[in-house]
């Protein structure tokens, strides 16, 4: 077999904006010298909020400088200009971590054409998975339906460790620095806050979490008052982490908390594998039949689930935690999305859209199918049945109120759990907090009605 001439490729980065455990970088690096790429796409950055702008530029920001300022960035349709990119270095190849939503593969198919168009190559290597969605099949050879055994499925399946370092890069190509003309501004996020951004950050949060949190993780989790989880959804998300890294250092641990928390990685892979292979979940209902529920138009009730003032505590808190940091809870996440599907009667596509437009780690796989699984329309899904009590969900797994108190400014006058059922205080709304919108044991019964109806 010939020897590879040395030549100059691209490497286009997206979901994986980090420089360890990288197989793309490695097949870039196997090339000669490397052109790092990012590409501001409007049909992915228009639809963004400003929060997810927000922390892709600062994480950018933070591959630039560990990239020495060499960071190419360029905006408009990625065919044109990935093209345009790779013709001008005398790249034969653009290596990318190929990405499994249905507008990325459709995206990368329309790259590789118009890279293809003068001889070029898109070279996809890895995914940001730890097993690329698509490949766990159960014994009918058919994808699976239901977390558990696909869980199994996966973990029996396996994965590979995480890449060795490229050693010495050459990257080349014209980084302008953050100045640059193609750098989107800033957007001003007001008194919103967010995690550092980058991968040396993440990685950062990780080893804390690791000595710190994953021991006990396994009960702390479900304890939204505690900083129990690892917060690492967003490096997950845009790939400052790759889960490889996460699993092999699981590996070395053997705890409950370890177990639980593959098992949760594990959540993101199946969400993923389920949009592989039924991309029109993006969007549409899984399970087609719920389609026809009665819902009603999102309105000034909407609004209020929204901006946190439904008069429900942890509802609430929820709804301002997002607001402040751009993230919410896993708990607190199942606890709104039930209150607005099933106290509201307001379609989970609504709610999916709102979350995309204000979480950091707003990603379609998981989001559109953690609000399907609340609505009943999505796999393993909760039964319809199952309504979740705003009140007790608030009494049990905040139960000394701190989760509340520390983002509703109006209920801190209350204590212990007293901060969950203002109503029953005498000073209960002293300080403003608005009164309940809704009757939840009447709503619970409207929208069981309605679901009767449905099925009948
Ligand atoms: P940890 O508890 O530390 O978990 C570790 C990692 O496992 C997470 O970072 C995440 O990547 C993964 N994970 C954990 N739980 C889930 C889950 N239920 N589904 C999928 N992956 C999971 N997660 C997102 O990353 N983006 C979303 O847009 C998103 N939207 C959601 C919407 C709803 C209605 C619900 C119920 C859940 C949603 N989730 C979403 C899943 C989950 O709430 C977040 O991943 C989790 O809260 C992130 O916090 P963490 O990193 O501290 O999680």
């Amino acid at each position: 077999m010939a020897a590879r001439e040395e030549s100059t490729s691209v490497l286009w980065f997206r979901r994986d904006l980090r420089l360890e455990d990288h197989p793309a970088l490695l097949a870039a690096a196997a090339d000669g010298a490397v052109v790092p790429l990012f590409v501001v796409d409007p049909a992915l950055w228009g639809p963004s909020g400003d929060v997810r702008r927000t922390y892709l530029l600062r994480s950018l920001r933070a591959l630039d400088a560990d990239l020495g300022g060499r960071l190419v960035v360029e905006r408009g349709d990625p065919a044109r200009v990935v093209a345009r990119v790779a013709a001008r270095a005398g790249a034969r190849r653009v290596h990318v971590t190929a990405d499994a939503g249905p507008y990325g593969r459709r995206r990368d198919d329309a790259v590789a054409a118009a890279l293809a168009a003068d001889d070029r190559e898109l070279v996809r290597t890895g995914t940001p998975y730890a097993i690329g969605p698509g490949t766990i099949l159960n014994g009918s050879g058919k994808p699976f339906q239901v977390f558990t055994p696909f869980s199994r499925a996966w973990a029996q399946h396996g994965w590979p460790d995480p890449a060795p370092a490229p050693g010495a890069v050459t990257w080349t190509g014209d980084g302008e620095g953050v100045d640059g003309r193609h750098w989107p501004a800033e957007p001003d996020l007001g008194d919103l806050t967010l995690p550092e951004a980058g991968e040396r950050a993440a990685h950062e949060r990780w080893e804390d979490f690791l000595a710190h949190g994953l021991a006990g993780y396994g009960d702390e989790r479900d304890r939204p008052d505690h900083d129990g989880t690892s917060q690492l959804s967003h490096a997950l998300k845009w790939g400052e982490l790759h889960p490889r890294t996460l699993l092999a250092a699981l590996r070395r641990q053997r705890s409950r908390g370890a177990e639980t928390y593959r098992t949760e990685l594990c959540w993101r892979e199946f969400y993923a594998d389920v949009l592989w292979n039924r991309p029109e979940t993006a969007r549409e209902y899984y399970k087609p039949q719920l389609a026809a529920l009665r819902y009603d138009e999102p309105g000034e009730a909407f609004a209020a689930w929204s901006e946190g003032r439904t008069g429900f505590p942890i509802v609430d808190a929820g709804m301002r935690q997002m607001r402040s940091v751009g993230w919410i809870h896993n708990r607190v996440r199942m606890i709104v999305a039930s209150f607005l599907v099933k106290d509201l009667h307001v379609e989970w596509r609504h709610g999916a859209r709102e979350f995309m437009h204000w979480l950091r780690d707003g990603d379609l796989a998981s989001n559109n199918h953690g609000w399907q699984w609340v609505a009943g329309s999505g796999t393993d899904a909760s039964p319809f049945f199952r309504v979740f009590n705003p009140v007790t969900q608030g009494q049990r797994f905040d139960p000394a109120g701190d989760y509340v108190r520390r983002y509703v400014p109006e209920l801190r006058h209350l204590t212990g759990k007293a901060v969950h059922t203002p109503w029953e205080a005498a000073d209960g709304y002293a300080h403003g907090y608005p009164e309940r919108i809704v009757d939840h044991a009447h709503e619970r019964k409207v929208a069981l009605d309605d679901y009767a109806r449905l099925r009948s």
